[in-house]
């Protein structure tokens, strides 16, 4: 026999549950992160290692460098609390092995990154102050444009 789809109730009920679960995680992530002193910037995100590339035993560089602790040493591995990290780049940027430390983060703008080595970080950085650098000369370009077209309007009307 099919089964039975699920009401329009139950689909609501399935939403109401997803929305306090989120919210519940972010709660929780916000309570940690407040014993750090870490303000978390990022509006998402999230941070992969890669245990088979690793040296984990001889380097650890990226654990004494985590500003909130999130990174471990268990099991002859580095291991990572999701809730405490908050992309900031530091482990990728002591990290010795390219790409062992992947991350993906989402600003408030929408604009994501993808990085996994110190390369990528300089790229990322320079495309942003270049869209900075941009923003500003165009911004320049409206009001001198205005100024001179007010200033024409006075010498025409005189
Ligand atoms: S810094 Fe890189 S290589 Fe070193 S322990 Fe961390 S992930 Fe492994
Ligand atoms: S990105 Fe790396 S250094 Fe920064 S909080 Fe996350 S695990 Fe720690």
């Amino acid at each position: 026999m099919p089964a039975k789809p699920p009401s329009i109730f139950e689909l609501m009920n399935e939403e109401e549950e997803a929305v306090s679960e989120e919210e519940e995680k972010k709660a929780r992530r916000q309570e940690l992160l407040a014993l750090t002193g870490v303000k978390d910037i990022f509006k998402d995100g999230k941070t992969t290692i890669n245990k088979f590339t690793c040296v984990g035993a001889q380097c650890r560089l990226c654990i004494n460098v985590c500003p909130t602790n999130a990174l471990y040493w268990s099991g002859g591995e580095v291991g990572i609390i999701d809730d405490l990290c908050v992309y900031c780049g530091a482990c990728v940027t002591n990290c010795m092995v390219d790409n062992c430390i992947k991350i993906e983060r989402a600003r408030d703008s929408g604009k994501t990154e993808k990085f996994g080595k110190v390369y990528d970080i300089v790229k990322n950085t320079e495309r942003l102050n270049a869209k900075k650098r941009f923003d500003r000369v165009k911004a320049n370009a409206v009001i001198q444009r205005r100024l001179y077209r007010e200033k024409r309007n006075v010498r025409l009307s005189m």
